[in-house]
């Protein structure tokens, strides 16, 4: 039989605050152990949590960009748990009336094209702390710094049917969220975290079958390769006539397994209720259309615009509008390059000038001078290789124009038709017999002229303006 696979995603993702949801803390990442927390986040008795406005902002800002709708009233709930991570005994997050619902995504998928994924929900949280297993021998250490930083949850229908299109949403998911700058969607320093819903159903069916939960994904690769395990031993597990149950799964990245924790019949009821310290987040409309009309361009609008603008191809607009900052200087390069010279200025960006990029992401030289290079080059004092090392170059001496950083390194070429006129005379005089033969039609010799006039320019010369004088000689 042929299986479907069915997934679901629900992502958290820290918002881009610097404190955090419900007091005034530090929300940093990498500060010292319980060096951020105070009576709120620690859940000592009295203390009383007062939102965020700026988390509040930043998750209206991801559920526009979502394409969700923002309620004018949501309630803030309390998930109840016992955990030692978590010192209040309960979460505050959303349940029956949260922030935004109903949005999507479109991605393009390996094996389906482009898609859409629907949006449930989205909704706001406060984070636990976070426990250590392997810091103190025989103990388990507890850091609160984490506790209480903003979150939003972002829950998909059941649309994904493959490891990797769970994959490609994710990528999709990341390049909106910071665009939009709400998140930096860092996995390592669980800034975005996943939790995935599995199941199998007999291809071209529609029921949805008993599902697992997989935790504990710790890369984008991680979730493809832990779907993809999970999904073989429901696969292997139903041919044997075995029943899925419905239980949580937990990735060990280091053996590559995926193994049950506890089983869902056993999992705690969260007896949700509604914070009595908080009172329903009441977002006026006026501010909710203002937050939405100053939401950003987005990735699959600018893809759009890049490619009929610039006329790029899906590809190429893609490589371009990776993230907003390189679509940005993409944009300020390209018009300093003049009209139409997108595919020029998308080859020098793409070719030159990313590769230069220690993360990717930020190109080390400024469009302007960037710009300086490719004017070299146009006008013939550059060649196109010795651009490359002279961009390289500018990397370290950013204080320096192109020219001088060219002149320096002794790249730039002589166009000059008088120093050229007298290094294409010399040649001639140098060679009369070559010249002789040129004349009686061996016009392949050409190439050994020009090689001579570059020698004697000492590799200066512009090859274009020589070949000109060289033709211009031998027709005397
Ligand atoms: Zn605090």
């Amino acid at each position: 039989m042929t299986w479907e696979t069915v997934v679901g995603l629900e992502v958290h993702v820290q918002l881009l605050t610097r404190s955090k949801m419900f007091c005034a803390c530090s929300a940093r990442f990498g500060d010292p152990p319980n060096t951020n927390v105070c009576p709120v986040c620690l859940g000592l008795p009295g203390a009383l949590p007062v939102p965020n406005e700026r988390a509040v902002r930043l998750a209206v800002r991801a559920a526009y960009a979502l394409g969700c709708t923002v309620h004018g009233r949501s309630i803030f709930a309390r998930k109840n748990y016992f955990y030692p991570d978590l010192p209040k005994g309960y979460q505050i997050s959303q349940f029956d009336e949260p922030l935004a619902t109903g949005g999507s995504l479109a991605f393009a998928s390996a094996e389906r094209g482009p898609v859409t994924v629907r949006i449930k929900r989205l909704h706001l949280e406060e984070d636990a702390g976070k426990s250590f297993h392997d810091r103190v021998p025989g103990m388990t250490a507890v850091d609160f710094n984490r506790s209480g930083v903003p979150l939003v949850e972002i829950v998909s229908e059941p649309d994904l049917r493959s490891p990797a299109e769970a994959r490609a949403y994710l990528a999709a998911l990341k390049q909106v969220l910071r665009y939009v700058e709400v998140s930096d969607c860092n996995m390592e320093e669980g800034s975005l975290r996943v939790d995935a819903n599995l199941s199998i159903r007999p291809a071209g069916s529609a029921e949805l079958r008993t599902r697992t939960e997989v935790k504990n994904m710790n890369s984008f690769s991680g979730v493809e390769h832990a779907l993809t395990v999970e999904r073989a031993r429901q696969i292997a597990a139903t041919e044997r006539g075995e029943r899925i149950e419905q239980r949580t799964m937990t990735f060990d990245a280091a053996s590559g397994e995926v193994r049950p924790t506890r089983s869902k019949e056993e999992a705690q009821d969260y007896r949700y209720f509604p914070e009595p310290d908080i009172p329903p987040l009441v977002l006026g409309e006026a501010w909710l259309a203002t937050e939405r009309q100053a939401l950003p361009e987005l990735p699959a609008a600018r893809r759009e615009r890049f490619e009929r603008d610039y006329g790029l191809g899906s590809a190429e607009s893609a490589v371009v509008t990776a993230t907003a900052a390189i679509g940005d200087y993409f944009e300020s390069f390209a018009a300093r390059l003049g009209k139409d010279a997108g595919k020029d200025a998308w080859n020098w960006v793409a070719n030159d000038l990313l590769s230069l990029s220690e993360d990717g992401e930020t190109i080390p030289i400024s469009a302007g001078l960037a710009g300086e290079v490719v004017g070299l080059v146009k006008a013939g004092q550059l060649s196109r290789q010795a651009a490359r090392r002279v961009l390289s170059e500018m990397v370290t001496t950013p204080k320096n124009s192109a020219r001088e950083t060219a002149g320096r390194l002794g790249l730039l070429q002589v166009s000059d038709s008088g120093a050229i006129d007298g290094w294409v005379r010399e040649t001639l005089e140098a060679h009369p017999a070559e010249v002789a033969r040129y004349r009686s039609g061996e016009t392949k010799l050409i190439g050994f002229l020009v090689g001579q006039v570059m020698k004697r320019s000492g590799g200066k010369a512009d090859p274009k303006a020589v070949n000109t004088a060289l033709a211009a000689a031998l027709k005397k």
